[in-house]
């Protein structure tokens, strides 16, 4: 029944906006091919189409089952397309008994993590051109798999706020390759939580930021291939061991970088 389902879907979106590639679920991305001279509009405002036509959108962690694209075309036809997200569900964990005062940053470090987060959010701003996106990402380390996208810790009850990356913990020093090409837009020295710090723009709104690294062998505006070496792997800002923390954001939405990647590789 799904079969038929999803061979009807394609069918549909065969003539209209035909999916490249996609991965329908919540933290998911679809890469459509809009036809010649068409716009297509996502949430009312309108997306910008690579020079072949395709376009990228992503979904968040709670987005919505049912997402509405709109088709014009050249003689402003509309088209209306429908996506169904496969349900999923998240990691939860629940701790009690913690002491308060431990888990609450102090006012200066309250001001330095929203000065940092603006700093992010600035890097993050540029809708480019590169076409990184589109290509088949690798993996930008490999090893064990030590924090999912989306899970979320209730402390005494209260929900924080879930985690958005992907942990792979390997060993202090260890090569971090890039997933896809893209352009640095920002390297930082120490950020309170996430230490030192790489963001890169893979085009049409989609970054990876990679986390508590040991160092960073980039700089901010060079372009970067699949595969180029970009980092170390480290245990700077606030963590308990080296790992790299991979985030992924689609013009504001925080995806999973691991429904980018195939199975990872045996080590
Ligand atoms: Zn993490």
């Amino acid at each position: 029944m799904k079969f038929y389902l999803s061979l009807l879907l394609s069918l549909l979106l065969c003539s209209t906006a035909l999916a490249q590639k996609d991965n329908l679920q919540a933290g998911g991305f679809y890469i459509g091919q809009a036809p010649a001279d068409s716009r297509v509009f996502y949430r009312g405002e309108s997306l910008p189409l690579t020079a072949d036509n395709r376009f990228l959108i992503g979904f968040g962690r709670a987005a919505k089952a049912q997402q509405q694209l709109k088709l014009v075309d050249r003689a402003g036809q509309e088209t209306s397309l429908s996506l169904q997200l496969q349900p999923r569900s998240y990691k939860i964990e629940k701790l009690e008994g913690i002491n308060k005062k431990k888990l609450a940053p102090s006012p200066e470090a309250l001001l330095r993590i929203k000065q940092e987060n603006s700093l992010a959010q600035a890097a993050r701003q540029t809708l480019s051109t590169l076409t990184g996106f589109s290509e088949d990402f690798i993996w930008p380390l490999t090893g064990r798999i030590s924090g999912v996208y989306g899970s979320q810790r209730i402390l005494n009850g209260e929900p924080r706020s879930p985690h958005y990356g992907l942990d792979i913990a390997a060993p202090e020093g260890s090569p971090i390759v890039a997933p896809a090409g893209g352009i640095v837009r920002l390297t930082h020295s120490d950020m309170f939580f996430a230490g030192k710090t790489l963001i890169i723009d893979h085009g049409y709104g989609l970054y990876s930021s990679f986390l508590h690294l040991s160092k960073i062998l980039v700089e901010v505006g060079e372009p970067i291939e699949q595969g180029e070496t970009i980092a170390l792997v480290g245990a700077s800002g606030r963590v308990t061991g080296p790992h790299l923390d991979w985030q992924i954001r689609w013009r504001g939405a925080r995806l999973d970088p691991a429904l980018w990647v195939p199975e990872m590789p045996r080590q």
